[in-house]
């Protein structure tokens, strides 16, 4: 039999990092479980969804002091780049323990996890202490209008010119590129070599003159991503990261951290349990009886989404046991992020349907609203989440070949 207990040291390190959230999280950071749970869902757009904001944005930032002193912003990561040298392990139980708290996770972009693999001292240096102070934030520039999918038909050029490249195209779906005062693209370097060789991965400033953001609005209201487009945009050489025209594999290794670090199976689990809360307690006005109890509610779902979240569980621990080896999950990643993403839009339906005829209805009066529309919300928002970092379909593709060993089709 799996035994799941906590070792010893394990149990002790989570009664540690118990006491360091209850001394040091400020109350209104702490939210409602129903809030917690959807959280995900309602920030896309970098915005709280409550409304004491500027209270809320000033509590963040202690918050985030506080764990950037003890070196919990990116706990893996060495003491000298502002980590705490934690073992992989022990970053779950302290995530897992933040996650059962409500407390917010600061964490660090993708983009740091891979210059932490593939980066030069300089680079490590340079880029990963403001990334752990919050003094910089980061967008991805991986896809173009003809590569989405089919990434190394990448076409945004950079000629070298001197200690610069010169970058000249455009990328697309960029989320939160305008909140973002930094980019890491993956550019053309050599356009004669075979697709996958003549790519590199760049580092760079999104003050930088010749670049242009333009806005994509999303079917649930969002403004989650933009175009970007660069005219002439200079990057110094020295911001590549890995060899020059082998960034293929860097932005790889990075697609495989960010497949790993989608969905919460524990606070898909709170997602379950506020819906479940709120359906026991919620009483029809005439008959007192929760839609629980009538004869047309498919409960039996809710069942099922309770052994899921369960499985997702277990797909995250054998991602985490990996790394805890020192090696990078591949299909592994993908089988994660393809299981999450679709459980996520398995739970929405199933809420929208458990909820009854105003399950679907996101604004409005209280009485046609149930938990305040959040459900709508993320039934809309939780269809971008099976595109996002490689589409199921491609997932399938990796899982298939990489995992089963069968032909590319
Ligand atoms: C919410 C969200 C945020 C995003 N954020 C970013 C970001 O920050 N930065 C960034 O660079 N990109 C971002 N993207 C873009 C995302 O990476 C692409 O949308 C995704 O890779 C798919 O590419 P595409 O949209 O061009 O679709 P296409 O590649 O054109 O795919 C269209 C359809 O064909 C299928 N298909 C394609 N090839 C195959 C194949 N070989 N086998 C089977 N089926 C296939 C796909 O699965 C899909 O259903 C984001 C997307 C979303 C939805």
């Amino acid at each position: 039999m799996v035994d799941f207990a906590d070792t010893p040291d394990q149990a002790e390190f989570r009664t540690q990092v118990q006491e360091f959230i209850d001394s040091n999280l400020p109350a209104v950071l702490k939210l409602r479980p129903d809030e917690a749970a959807f959280r995900g869902f309602e920030e896309e757009d970098g915005e709280s969804p409550s409304d004491d904001r500027a209270e809320r944005r000033a509590a963040l930032k202690t918050w985030r002091m506080a764990l950037v002193d003890r070196g919990w912003i990116a706990p893996a990561w060495p003491k000298q780049y502002g980590g705490a040298d934690l073992s992989p392990m022990e970053q779950f139980v302290m995530n897992e323990t933040f996650t059962e708290s409500r407390a917010p996770r600061l964490g660090v972009p993708d983009v740091g996890s891979t210059i932490m693999v593939h980066g030069s001292d300089e680079q490590k240096a340079e880029f990963l202490p403001p990334m752990v102070r919050g003094e910089t934030r980061w967008c991805q520039g991986y896809s173009e209008p003809g590569s989405g999918s089919d990434l190394a038909s990448l076409q945004t050029r950079a000629v070298r010119d001197g200690d610069d490249f010169v970058i000249n195209g455009q990328k697309i779906w960029t989320s939160g590129a305008h909140l973002s005062n930094m980019i890491f693209a993956l550019v053309r370097t050599d356009p004669e070599a075979p697709k996958h060789r003549g790519i590199t991965y760049l580092l760079f400033s999104m003050e930088s003159p010749g670049i242009s953001v333009r806005p994509l609005v999303q079917m649930s209201d969002a403004r989650g991503f933009n175009e970007v487009f660069f005219e002439d945009v200079r990057v110094p050489v020295k911001n590549a990261v890995g060899e020059i025209n082998r960034g293929w594999y860097v932005g790889a290794t990075h697609l495989d951290f960010e497949r790993s670090s989608i969905g919460s199976a524990i606070g898909q689990r709170q997602m379950l349990d506020a819906l479940k809360n709120f359906l026991v307690a919620e009483r029809d006005a005439k008959s007192g009886r929760s839609r629980l109890d009538q004869t047309d509610c498919p409960r039996a779902e809710l069942a099922d989404r309770y052994i899921e979240a369960t499985v997702a569980k277990t797909l995250s621990q054998r991602v985490i046991s990996m790394q805890a080896r020192g090696l990078i999950p591949n299909y592994e990643a993908s089988m994660t992020k393809v299981f999450s993403t679709e459980f996520n839009q398995r739970i929405a339906r199933t809420a929208t349907k458990l909820l009854g005829r105003y399950g679907d209805v996101r604004d409005g009066p209280e009485q046609y609203t149930p938990m305040k529309g959040r459900w709508a919300t993320m039934y809309l928002s939780s269809v971008s989440s099976t595109i996002a970092g490689g589409t199921s379909e491609i997932q399938r593709n990796v899982i298939a070949t990489r995992g089963l060993g069968l032909p590319r089709g």
